[in-house]
């Protein structure tokens, strides 16, 4: 099974979105395995977001991250990645479908609720970066008959 990175941003913990938002991840059927709160900072944002480190927004994205705690949570399904980004929806709130967590939360390009990683390599570095082994729970998931095909996993 995949293996994805959702934040809950600042403005989702804010709001009090949060029960809301992983309520969706698990009524889909996708099973929590790590979840913690932490208030980033600065350095682990230039790497989170380094591939936004020259946009002019960038100082702008960071002091929206670093206002408030996040919560971190890790979902594992088949094709996790995929599955949860299209939960997601596109990056600019206002362009999001309604039904995906940002065109039903959001309004916005920055403050948008949601992090979630855009391919299982990058999951792999971003959940390494906020998870360590000991964060992880390994427990039975018997629902998987019902959720799954045999070769889905
Ligand atoms: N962002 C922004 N303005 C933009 C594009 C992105 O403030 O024009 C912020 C927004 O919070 C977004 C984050 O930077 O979620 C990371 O950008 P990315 O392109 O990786 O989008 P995502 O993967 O979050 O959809
Ligand atoms: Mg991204």
């Amino acid at each position: 099974m995949e293996r994805t990175l959702v934040i809950l941003k600042p403005g989702a913990l804010q709001r009090g979105l949060v029960g809301e938002i992983i309520s969706r991840f698990e009524k889909r059927g996708l099973k929590l395995v790590a979840m913690k709160m932490r208030q980033l900072d600065q350095e682990i944002l230039d790497k989170h977001y380094a591939h936004l480190k020259d946009k002019p927004f960038f100082p702008w994205l960071c002091s929206g991250m670093t206002a408030a705690p996040v919560i971190l949570c890790c979902w594992e399904g088949f094709e996790a990645v995929k599955v949860v980004r299209a939960m997601a929806g596109t990056t600019n709130a206002r362009n999001a479908a309604p039904g995906t967590i940002r065109g039903d939360y959001a309004l916005s390009s920055q403050e948008n609720v949601v992090h979630t990683s855009d391919s299982v390599e990058n999951a792999k570095e971003e959940l390494d970066r906020f998870f360590s082994a000991e964060d992880y729970c390994e427990y039975p998931s018997p629902l998987n008959q019902f959720l799954y095909a045999p070769d889905e996993k």
